[in-house]
Parts: structure tokens; sequence; C-alpha cells
């Protein structure tokens, strides 16, 4: 029988990965790294459960790093099959995971300096070198293409809504002439999203593994695009600059789109747009080599992209980056990190946060202890790179951004499902999120929901279609 094993995001958000079993054949979907404390970042560097050799394939759905970050260390550990992708993941993840083994060498090189580690040396989880011999695995499927992976399973993606390329994976095992269907939701976005498309309902199938960050919570129906104009208003008028921290990929994307919706319709005169972020200038320019994967084209009639519009102006070098200290409003400063853990935001802020014609604009999550959060908290002083300066700039949270569906929306992306399933695993969220996720999944469409633990492994019956 078939054979499904939960090693990752099972009543946590982090660490996607499972595995599948098929007539003595082994593919993964996602590879996620464990983030947040260390008891579950110490999860990255455990042994992996099952023959990395053995795996003939890895099914990725999406390009965020709790979903790819494993993937480095699996084929430094002996995985030479292929891994699966939707073109633009593919292109992205080559810039995040590139991104990620430099800041995994920082790290690992500061605490060998300074002495801090218990393990002589501390290594980085992988480096550069390994991301290379990675991505010389990668193989791009477009959505809706069926792919043989071997002789006992097959998949395609389905469009999923949470970030370009994006996409749920509609995976197809056969056994002993049995043959069961199993979808992974990936990570399901919002319906009605900022520049991302609305996700495409589930589809039947005897198994569904679905997230469920947001599962018990319902975001309120806010217009980002009205919170952004008053603000932006506000903080011209005082003849201020626009400080937006944001994510390199996606939501720096999502900012410009907004920002040029502002201007093109005519609600505001055309202002500069700053992006200082190597990465987010990457990352922008995957977005516009996509013009039609988005909610709305990004190509002007013209065939040029929004997101390089003649107001936006980018800035690679780090000189370029410190003239911007004397850049003067109005004009809008978009650079990472996003929750202002680190990066060329955190100059800007030593600039901008100490004058009151100023704006920072929080526009994603923040977690606890970052400065993003001291600032959203209301600290009157923070300190940056040593030195403590007052907050005197105006402080703002644009909200409505969120990458993922809350509870209900999670049901109606499961109204796709007509037939009933022989169960709905609940994954991808803490477990009050997941539980009650389930909770809801069960009262409002009867069906079996489960929320999994941490390795646990379900034999997969066919239903018989
Ligand atoms: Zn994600």
């Amino acid at each position: 029988m078939a054979r499904l094993t939960f090693l990752g995001a099972a009543r946590t958000v982090t660490g996607s990965q499972y595995l599948l079993e098929a007539g003595g054949r082994l593919v993964l979907v996602d590879s996620g790294m464990f983030q947040g404390d260390k008891a579950l970042r110490q999860r990255n560097w455990s042994q992996p459960e099952f023959p990395v050799a053995k795996v003939d394939a890895i099914v990725l759905t999406h390009t965020h790093l709790d979903h790819i970050g494993r993937v480095p260390r699996l084929v430094k550990l002996g995985f030479r099959g292929a891994i699966y992708c939707t073109p633009p993941t593919l292109e992205l993840a080559e810039i995040l995971l590139l991104d990620a083994a430099h800041l995994q060498e920082e790290d690992a090189d500061y605490l060998n300096r300074k002495g801090l580690t218990t393990h002589a040396p501390a290594l980085p989880l992988f480096d550069a070198s390994d991301v290379q011999e990675a991505l010389k695995l990668f193989r791009a499927l477009p959505l809706g293409r069926a792919q043989a992976v071997n002789d006992a399973l097959s998949f395609s993606y389905r469009e999923a809504g949470h970030l370009l390329g994006a996409a749920s994976a509609d995976v197809e095992l056969q056994e002993a002439g049995q043959r069961t269907r199993v979808v992974f939701s990936g990570d399901v976005g919002r319906f009605g999203a900022v520049l991302t498309k609305d996700p495409e309902l589930a589809p039947d199938a005897d198994y569904l593994v679905i997230e469920s960050t947001y599962g018990n919570r319902t975001h309120p129906e806010i217009t980002v695009i009205d919170q952004l104009e008053g603000v932006l208003k506000r903080t011209f008028a005082r003849g201020g600059v626009l400080l937006i921290p944001a994510f390199a990929v996606g939501r720096a994307q999502q900012m410009i789109w907004l920002m040029d919706q502002l201007v093109s319709t005519g609600r505001m005169r055309p202002f500069p747009i700053h992006v200082d972020s190597p990465m987010a200038i990457d990352a922008t320019r995957i977005y516009a080599q996509y013009p039609d994967a988005h909610r709305e084209s990004l190509n002007t009639i013209g065939g040029r992209s929004l997101l390089h519009g003649k107001w936006v102006h980018l800035h690679r070098t780090r000189a370029e980056s410190q003239a911007l200290n004397d850049l003067k409003g109005p004009a809008v400063i978009i650079s990472s990190s996003g929750m202002l853990s680190g990066g060329r935001i955190l100059h800007h802020c030593r600039v901008r946060l100490p004058k009151p014609e100023n704006t920072l604009l929080i526009t994603g999550y923040q977690a606890a202890g970052t400065l993003g959060r001291a600032l959203l908290d209301g600290a009157s002083t923070v300190r940056i790179h040593k030195g403590e300066l007052p907050v005197l700039a105006e402080i703002r949270d644009l909200k409505g951004l969120s990458g993922h569906a809350d509870g209900g929306e999670m049901l109606r992306w499961l109204s796709g499902v007509k037939g009933k399933p022989q169960a709905v695993f609940v994954t991808h969220g803490e477990p009050e999120a997941a539980d009650a996720l389930a909770g809801r999944i069960t009262r409002e469409r009867g069906f079996v929901a489960r929320v999994p633990a941490m390795g646990q492994a379900f034999d997969l019956a066919a239903a018989g279609h």
C-alpha cells in the first residue's frame, strides 16, 4: 500500500517535507528549512529519516525557504534525483538559496570569530557551492502539464496564488493496480490579493494535505490601496520620505505595483520610487519576465513592464545606496530586510527615523524581538548599529497583504472538492490553527480531518475510482 510520512510542518509552520512511497519508489514533496527557535532549527541538522540516495525526485511547491531550504543539504548527503518546480520558482530559488547560503556562511564565520559556538568550528547548513550543485538538478514544469516521475508516481502543478510561481501539487500514485490521488496545497494565497492571482480551487482527491497558517483566523476586509494612498499623501504633504522595509521577493513587487496603480489611475501625481536592494532588483526582473503570471498583465501597451516604469529607480551599489541619504521628499525608498533584522534598510532607518516628516511603513509580519516589532509597539528610541536614536518619524502598518488564506478562504479552496476524500491532513500551522481548521473541515464539510504529528506515517488506501 502507498504511504505518506510527515517529516516537517506537522503542528508547526516551517520545515515542510512529506515523503511519498509507492511501488517501492520514494518521492519527496517539498524539503523546507525549519525556522524559529533553536530546537526547531536544530532539526535541519538531523539525519534524514529515509535513504537519501534512493529518493527519485523532490516536487517543490514554491520558493520560500521553509519549502526549499533543506534541498542543498539533501544533495550534499547524496540525493541525485530530479528537483521539479515551476519556471518562475526555478529562477527565484536561485537567488533565495544563494542569499540563504551567504547569510549562513556569515553567521558561522561570526560565531567562530567570537568563540560563541560549542561546535568547533560552526558550519553553515549549506554554502554557495552546495546550492550550485543542487541547482543542476532543478527542472522546470509549467502549470497544468502532467509529469511522470517514475512508474509509480506522476503529478501536475496548479496555481496556488501565494507568490509568483507558487503551486499546489496534484499527485497520482500507482501501486498494485490501485491509483491514489493525493493533492498537496502548498501555501494557498488569498482570493482578491494584491498582484497575485487567485488560487485555483482544490480538485477531487483521495487525500489532501493542506496548509493552516491562519486556519484559526479571519483576515479583516481592508482595501490596501486606500491605506497606502493616505500614508503617501500625508508623508508627502510634510515633505517627507516614505521608507518601506519589504521582503525582496513578492512584497517589494506588490508595493511597486500598488504605487503604479495610484499614479496610472490619476489618484496621485507621479513620484520617484527608489528600490535599494540588489535581491529585490533581481526578483523584480524575474517578476517582469512573467508578465502574465499575475492578477493583471504587468506589461504596458508599449511592452514595457510596469515594475520598470520611468519613476522606478534601481540601486545596486553601496555608493548609490549611500547617495539616497540626501534624498528629499516626496519620494519612496523600498529596501530590505522586511523585518529590519539587517541589510540596507537599517542605514535608511538611521537617517530617516529621527525626522518627523518621514514615515516608516511596515508591510509584513514582524517576529517578536525584531526592530520592526519594537517600532510597531511604539518604541520612542531604538538602537541601530550600536547607536541610540529617537523615533520621531510616523510608524504605520499596512494591513491586508497576507500571502496566506485564512480559515474561511481555505474552506473556499476546498469547495472545489465535490466527492468525499478519505482524509484531509492539516499541516503547516501552529497546533491551535491546525486544530481549528481541522474542526471546521469536519463540521462544515463532513470530511475526516487529521492533524498529523512530526514523523507520523499513514497508509493510503485508494477510494476505488
Ligand atoms: Zn510560502
